[in-house]
């Protein structure tokens, strides 16, 4: 345990800031690390060098900043092994899956060091003789990353690697519960070369660091990914101000697994427990609501329980666990009031809910059953509102139509995934959902860093997407030049 010294350009943190501290959520007792609770004129300070930085940076050629990509994905991939223990240690979240994230972060480094050495503009054919035109993409400046804590290294990646890649320099506030993976992260810039006030990391309280990043009009873009609810304030934050600046908002979920009569029921209930169960169903991806044909309810259910007993719970950095704990203390009460949440609304609990305790590998950590609540209709709270936790409904539907009528019955628009062998049946699932994205026997938790992502209603502005290609769009403007010769 250390405290940690942060990056920001090359600010002096004032000796009386108070720092915080990081616990390990399996284990209560170990502290990870402590951060300065940053206050809005360290924030400032930070924007402030940011902003001098883009004046260097911006001017870069795409294949330096790309050497620099290269290097950090260099440097992330022969540090994987620590990296993803010490993710493992702060957020909880099992060994393999964070190096699925380490991974992942190296991935996206070398996808946009690649892609942006590629062209980015267009030349349009002019109405005008001895004349070309062409399409420019210009980086926007200083761009407010704020992200949340369950994929702590590689969703801030997925904004801050385009966003430094296409020239604009960034202002990161992370979760507060997982600061030292993101330190990890920008060290690792800092390693590889970025000249110094290019990427700074801003530690705190979200009322303070975050509102800061969201109120300063020195941002010229922001880019959230968090709750439904903090999604709002930030966007009637800025309405208030009444000024234009690009935000792009990605928020949570309520995603839907459904098994048609035509589905392998062994498959559904084997890609429903994975994505409902595995990383602890703190994924904006989990699937927690799985519609199930009236006919096959009682086969699935059984079968659903069978596997659900197979799901070894415990310390994430022990070899075979699939479920680690909770993230944190707020989350774990919320999940455990959630579960009491069902139980009166009359949703029948066939499985867990209840906290693990008993042992010295439980009973420090925020650990809880996987859960499955059974007959639950669409009005439940628990059908309706994201938990962001190890917590299933199982429901029954009668004809297509109607699972796809449930599947859009929530705030939330996300992503769905369907289990059938049916090609027609998927086509039209695909077609009439309101998602972002559609698994066709797949998991709803997993994505590719190529693939462009994002959610609807609920789920986000929808204004851009993140990721692939079409993360470019957002940290980039088209300027149009007009040669005539
Ligand atoms: P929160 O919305 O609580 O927080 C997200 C981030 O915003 C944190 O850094 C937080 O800081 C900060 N923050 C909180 N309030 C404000 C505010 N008023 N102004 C500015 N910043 C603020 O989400 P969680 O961290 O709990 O993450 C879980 C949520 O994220 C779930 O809803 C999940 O679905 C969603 N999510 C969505 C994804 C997607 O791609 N659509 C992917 C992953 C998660 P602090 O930590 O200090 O409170």
């Amino acid at each position: 345990m250390s405290e940690k010294g942060i990056y920001i350009g090359h600010y002096v943190i004032p000796k009386d800031r108070e720092y915080y501290e990081v616990r390990n959520p399996a284990d209560t007792r170990q502290l990870i690390a402590k951060f300065p609770k940053l206050t809005r004129d360290d924030v400032r300070a930070a924007i402030s060098i940011a902003k001098d930085a883009f004046q260097k940076w911006s001017k870069t050629l795409p294949v330096e900043r790309a050497r620099i990509l290269y290097k950090v994905a260099d440097i992330i991939e022969s540090r994987a092994e620590e990296l993803a223990k010490l993710l493992t240690m702060e957020e909880g979240k099992t060994l393999p899956d964070s190096m699925f994230e380490v991974v992942r972060t190296v991935n996206l480094l070398r996808f946009y060091a690649g892609l942006i050495t590629r062209a980015q503009g267009k030349v349009i054919p002019s109405q005008d003789k001895n004349t070309i035109i062409l399409t420019t993409r210009e980086p926007l400046g200083v761009i407010g990353v704020i992200t949340p804590w369950n994929f702590p290294l590689s969703l801030p990646a997925w904004k801050i690697i385009p966003a430094l890649a296409t020239g604009n320099t960034v202002v990161w506030k992370p979760a507060s519960i997982t600061p030292t993976i993101a330190s990890e992260l920008v060290k690792a810039f800092y390693d590889a070369g970025l000249p110094e006030g290019v990427l700074n990391l801003v530690t705190g309280p979200a009322n303070e660091v975050g509102n800061e990043i969201v109120t300063n009009r020195e941002i010229d873009a922001i880019t959230f990914t968090g709750s439904l609810q903090v999604g709002k304030e930030i966007n009637e934050e800025i309405g208030r101000q009444n000024r234009f600046v690009r935000v792009q908002l990605e928020l949570g979920g309520k995603n839907a697994t459904v098994l048609t009569k035509n589905g392998d029921v062994n498959l559904a209930v084997e890609l429903t427990v994975r994505s409902a169960f595995g990383l602890t169903g703190q994924a904006c991806t989990a699937t927690s609501r799985f519609l199930v044909p009236e006919d096959l309810h009682d086969e699935v259910v059984r079968k659903l329980i069978e596997r659900t007993k197979k799901v070894v719970v415990g310390n994430g950095l022990r070899s075979g666990v699939d479920m680690g704990p909770l993230a944190s203390r707020e989350q774990y009460e919320k999940v455990l009031g959630y579960i009491e949440i069902g139980k009166s609304e009359g949703a029948e609990l066939i499985y867990g809910g209840s906290p693990i305790r008993g042992s010295e590998e439980y009973d420090y950590g925020y650990f809880v059953e996987p859960t499955i609540f059974d007959n639950v209709t669409p009005d439940m709270r628990i059908a309706k509102e994201e938990i962001f936790g190890p917590v299933l409904a199982v429901m029954t539907y009668r004809t297509l139509d109607e699972a796809i009528d449930i599947v859009n019955s929530t705030e939330y628009g996300l992503i769905a995934g369907i289990i059938t062998r049916d090609i027609s049946e998927a086509a039209r699932f695909a077609e009439n959902v309101k998602v972002g994205v559609i698994k066709v026997n797949k998991p709803t938790i997993g994505l590719e860093p190529w693939v462009p992502y994002g959610g609807v209603k609920g789920s986000g502005n929808d204004v851009y997407k993140e990721m692939g290609e079409e993360a470019i769009e957002f940290f980039t403007r088209i300027k149009a030049v007009y040669i005539g010769f």
